[in-house]
């Protein structure tokens, strides 16, 4: 039956109060204390004045303040919005304002603060409740913590709009816990990363949470057995929200939170707390098989980790598998499925190359790229649609973008695809990528994925630059593996050779980095916006 996030976050206290479930830094905090910080917020946020469906934002990284602010607010009633903590105060103002965001919890940070501050004077945001690392942590432990410029604290200003989140969770007061219809109500305001135009705020009902929560259980079936996962993929992304907060919530496990992507601490940690699960994005698995600590870092505990959000290459899967013991399982999914549609199982056959079948309770149907009311040509992939709980309710205040996505219970996903004889999904690229190339269809995966094959090659990106007589041309940007060097021209007369007439790249750069997103995908969008300054 449809669940809410309130009661599924209250069943699991209740069910194993004494149990740990949240790690930060070795302060350990039971489901029973965070529970009782839960509910000090939301009936702190109803004393503040917050009804059912007002917008309660976090701007914040993963510390307890998140968890705790998190399932408050949807137990208030409030349809909670997530803001990344890379957010800049044009960034942070534009989604305050789409979504009408009344309440913003953050931190004291330095890197925070300030610009929470200036979007609460510049925007309809009415309050700021401000937490602190130091709070969560004792003396000692806040020292050893500075590598985490979080710790550095602004200070905080005497303004009636600004309140201390220790007081709002000193004050227990008299409160109700909102009726909430799971199917219907919006829980959560989850923007999508905007590599295809403005963001928009994808509304997730309580049900497509939780509904995914439960189908991501066949990822592994063993994780409600004393579970430790490690937290470090940001809350705020709708990929570790189901797969490392709710999930682990459903189970009563152990969150061990790294409020930063650190190799040498998230490594540190696994053996510390002997970890039984990770997940990450695929450059994240690659940076710690770079590490040269993983060689002496006691893996046995590591049962499962999960690789989603971009494809994850053989060869980084085959290595960690080999590096840890453990098992790497790719999961596919977007936004506005909350996100898990697809995933290889645990258990079963784990197809390399493939995100694995459908999750339960999902259907898959494959259409025509150009036109999506027909099926496909015989053998040949075609957009991905998926329909099943966990698919957003629609875009906020965007019928014109729900009119693109929906067909009837579908939602289209812009991935193209093919399903094999075994029902096991591969991903061939996506529509919003893709290059015209004088008017042909040009798919940057395919001349990637002929540049991993070239030994010197570690990352790859192909995006389409202005030309001239073809409107757009591919233009390649690769770096290097350690200890290799090839040169711009060296490396695309071995490459273009290899790829068809309207591939061919106009140019190779090999650069040092390349741009990341927060949560560690390689941008396209940022790379784009990059070349287009430069030619402007
Ligand atoms: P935007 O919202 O602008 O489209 P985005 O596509 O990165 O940005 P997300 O919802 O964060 O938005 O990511 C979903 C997309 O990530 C999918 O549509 C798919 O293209 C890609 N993706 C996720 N998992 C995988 C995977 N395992 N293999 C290949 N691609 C994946």
């Amino acid at each position: 039956p449809p669940l809410s996030m309130g009661d599924m976050v209250t069943d699991s206290a209740l069910a194993h109060p004494d149990a740990i479930m949240i790690d930060f830094m070795g302060r350990k905090f039971t489901y029973a204390e965070v529970f009782g910080q839960i509910k000090r917020i939301a009936c702190g946020l109803q004393a503040m004045g917050v009804k059912k469906g007002d917008r309660v934002g976090l701007y914040l990284p993963n510390t307890p303040h998140y968890v705790a602010a998190y399932y408050g607010a949807l137990m208030a009633g409030a349809i909670v919005v997530n803001f990344s903590p890379l957010y800049t105060a044009a960034e942070l103002e534009h989604q305050v304002e789409d979504s009408g965001t009344k309440i913003l919890f953050t931190l004291s940070a330095k890197a925070l603060l300030p610009t929470a501050l200036k979007v609460l004077d510049h925007s309809s945001l009415e309050q700021l409740v401000v937490g602190s690392v130091a709070e969560m942590l004792s003396p000692v432990k806040s020292l050893l913590f500075r590598w985490f410029k979080a710790a550095e604290t602004a200070a905080l200003p005497h303004d009636p709009r600004v309140l201390r989140y220790d007081k709002l969770i000193a004050n227990p007061g008299a409160c109700v816990v909102a009726d909430i219809n799971p199917v219907e109500d919006i829980a959560l305001l989850q923007y999508t990363g905007g590599t295809t135009g403005t963001p928009k705020g994808a509304m997730l009902t309580h049900q497509n949470l939780t509904a995914n929560a439960r189908q991501a259980q066949v990822i592994d079936p063993h994780a409600n057995e004393p579970d430790r996962i490690i937290a470090v993929l940001p809350f705020f992304h709708v990929f570790a929200n189901t797969c490392t907060l709710n999930r682990t919530v459903l189970n009563g496990g152990e969150m061990v939170m790294l409020p930063r992507f650190d190799a040498a601490q998230v490594l540190a940690a696994v053996q510390r707390v002997k970890a039984t699960s990770l997940p990450g994005v695929p450059t994240m698995f690659q940076a710690l098989l770079d590490h040269p600590a993983i060689r002496n870092i006691d893996f046995s505990s590591l049962r499962a980790c999960i690789s989603g959000g971009a494809p994850l290459p053989l060869e980084v899967r085959q290595r960690f598998e080999e590096a840890t013991g453990a098992k790497l399982i790719e999961g596919y999914g977007l936004t506005e499925t909350s996100p898990i549609v697809c995933t290889n199982p645990y258990e079963g056959l784990n197809k390399t190359g493939t995100v694995g079948q459908p999750v339960p309770g999902t259907r898959v149907k494959i259409v025509d790229r150009e036109d999506p009311t027909k099926p496909p040509p015989p053998g040949e992939p075609g957009e991905l649609l998926f329909a099943g709980p966990q698919v957003m309710k629609g875009y906020w205040n965007r019928p014109d973008a729900d009119a693109e996505v929906f067909m009837g219970d579908f939602i289209r996903t812009g991935d193209v695809g093919e399903i094999d004889e075994d029902g096991y999904v591969r991903i061939v690229d996506r529509l919003k990528d893709m290059i015209s190339v004088g008017g042909f269809k040009v798919f940057p995966s395919q001349v990637e994925s002929v540049l991993y094959h070239h030994p010197a090659v570690k990352e790859a990106l192909v995006i389409g630059v202005p030309d001239h007589y073809r409107g757009e041309q591919p233009k390649a940007f690769v770096t290097l593996n350690d200890g290799f060097e090839i040169d711009d021209e060296a490396l695309k007369a071995w490459l273009n050779p290899q790829l068809g007439k309207h591939e061919r790249v106009k140019a190779v750069e090999v650069r040092l980095t390349l741009p990341k997103t927060l949560v560690g995908k390689l941008s396209r969008k940022e790379l784009v916006a990059e070349e287009r300054a430069k030619a402007a």
